[in-house]
């Protein structure tokens, strides 16, 4: 990459916020953790292509209740349709919308966190308004599109 496209990008870091590189929960592909894992979920699961799916609360598509990694359903048949929920979650750690986003790069690169919730509420993080994932934080670094792997 050019240099000078990183350093553009790495000074612009602090006057955006999570808000900005977030995806919005609205695009976010969640399971509930009452739903049930047959053939034709684990086909949209398969579709999607996610690694990481955020959990929600049966009633509340917002309140994620935490993630399920999709290498954890590689060995899972369909036909013993388990839920969601009899599967061991990641946890879920949430940021507040206003975190700058080069917090959130320090933070990803600190930690073993691959995906973080979004939150505008501090009283309840986890009714989240988005989901972030180290590759949206290193995408704004560099300033362009990763092509996936
Ligand atoms: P993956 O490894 O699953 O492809 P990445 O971390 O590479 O995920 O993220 C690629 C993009 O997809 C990012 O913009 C991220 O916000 C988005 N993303 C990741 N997981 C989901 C999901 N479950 N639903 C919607 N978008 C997602």
């Amino acid at each position: 990459f050019d240099e000078v496209m990183i350093v553009h990008g790495a000074l612009g870091m602090r006057d955006r916020s999570a808000a900005c590189i977030m995806t919005p929960i609205a695009d976010v592909f969640s399971l509930s953790a009452d739903a049930v894992l047959d053939e034709y979920t684990m086909e949209r699961i398969h579709l999607k292509g996610y690694s990481r799916i955020p959990v929600h609360a049966p009633d509340n598509r917002r309140r994620i209740v935490g993630l399920l990694l999709v290498t954890n359903l590689v060995r899972y048949n369909p036909k013993s349709c388990k839920r969601v929920r009899d599967f061991t979650l990641d946890p879920a750690r949430a940021v507040h919308s206003s975190t700058n986003c080069l917090s959130i790069l320090k933070m990803f690169r600190q930690g073993v966190y691959h995906m973080v919730l979004v939150s505008d509420s501090r009283r309840n993080p986890h009714q989240a308004i988005g989901i972030l994932t180290r590759e949206d934080a290193v995408e704004e670094l560099i300033g362009e599109e990763i092509l996936d792997e």
